[in-house]
């Protein structure tokens, strides 16, 4: 491997403690950050994620509230439930976790998740703001491609940027952010035929398809900056990414790793999320007019 490995694991310790560092001065003032997970499934791999974002929540000062409805919940148990967390003032930040029980919409709960405390830019109002350049908290993991970027002084204003996938979740979003880093922005999907059309001579390739080995070596040049968000499990258990390491690590620039990439950052930018909305709330409850 010739290619420069970009660990996310400093940056993510820097944003846990600039999360813990806001939790600890809003304590200060009375007010403890809370965080609410809505789970509604039994597969044991996005448990262990939901532990692993309450761990992170408590080490950071911030609390956090696991509301699981069970995998049999109904949609409207569900939205009763986003409402109730919405209008709740002791909670800052609400994260839907999925998979969903088969048969209830995402697309129709994640609206009931009110904007300020959307921290992981679920709601398609956030999805709109941040396309008209208005604040809005933008996915995590969107958002964690974009502090990798900067944390690495991986300039973007001009030059040619590859975003393979295009889901709400992820790519849209993350193109989004792209362009308001003054990127020249493609994004490539599941019909844009031979990938390397684009990505060979992009400056920057970011993977988020969910298709292991999508991107090779002959897909990228040396020049590029090759940043995985994939992650698929392994029959082992293991977490691997969409580029195959080997043969792109041989001819990029630089790779992130997965795991220990993208992933990384993304629990802390939900962690600073929280208590950038815990703050923002406090000043709305500040600036109401007194009855
Ligand atoms: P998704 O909703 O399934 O979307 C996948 C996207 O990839 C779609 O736009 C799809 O195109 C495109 N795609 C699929 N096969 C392709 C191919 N052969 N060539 C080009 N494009 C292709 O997945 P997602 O939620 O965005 O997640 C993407 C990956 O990121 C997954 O591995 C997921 O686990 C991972 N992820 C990681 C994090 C993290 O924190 N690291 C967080 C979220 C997601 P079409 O639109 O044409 O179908």
């Amino acid at each position: 491997m010739t290619a420069a490995l970009l660990s996310g694991k400093p940056l993510a310790k820097l944003l846990h403690l600039q999360a813990t560092a806001q939790a600890k001065a809003l304590a200060e003032g009375g007010l403890r950050p809370a965080l609410a997970v809505v789970v509604a499934t039994e597969d044991g791999s996005t448990h262990w994620y939901v532990r692993s974002i309450e761990r992170a929540a408590e080490n950071a000062g911030i609390s956090c509230r696991i509301v699981d409805l069970g995998h049999d919940a109904s949609e409207q148990v569900l939205i009763d439930v986003l409402k109730d967390l919405s209008r709740e003032p002791s909670v800052n930040g609400i994260i839907l976790q999925t998979p969903l029980p088969s048969g209830v919409r995402a697309d129709e709960l994640v609206r009931h998740i009110t904007p300020e405390k959307d921290i992981d830019g679920a709601n398609p109002l956030s999805l709109g703001l941040l396309a008209v350049g208005q604040r809005a908290f933008a996915p995590a993991t969107a958002r964690a491609v974009i502090e990798m970027l900067e944390h690495f002084e991986i300039p973007t204003a001009g030059r040619n940027v590859v975003v393979v996938g295009r889901s709400t979740v992820v790519g849209k979003p993350l193109s989004l952010l792209l362009l308001q880093k003054d990127a020249t922005t493609t994004v490539c999907h599941s019909r844009s035929g031979p990938l390397e059309r684009y990505t060979k001579s992009a400056d920057i390739v970011i993977v988020a398809a969910g298709r292991r080995g999508l991107l090779t070596g002959t897909d990228v040049s040396p020049q590029s900056v090759v940043i995985d968000v994939g992650t698929n499990v392994l029959p082992d258990g293991s977490l691997t990414g969409d580029v195959d390491e080997v043969s792109v690590g041989s001819v990029a620039a630089a790779l992130t790793p997965v795991p220990g990439g993208v992933g990384s950052v993304t629990t802390s930018l939900l962690l600073l999320h929280t208590t950038d909305a815990a703050r923002e709330q406090s000043h709305m409850l500040v600036s109401l007019p007194a009855k």
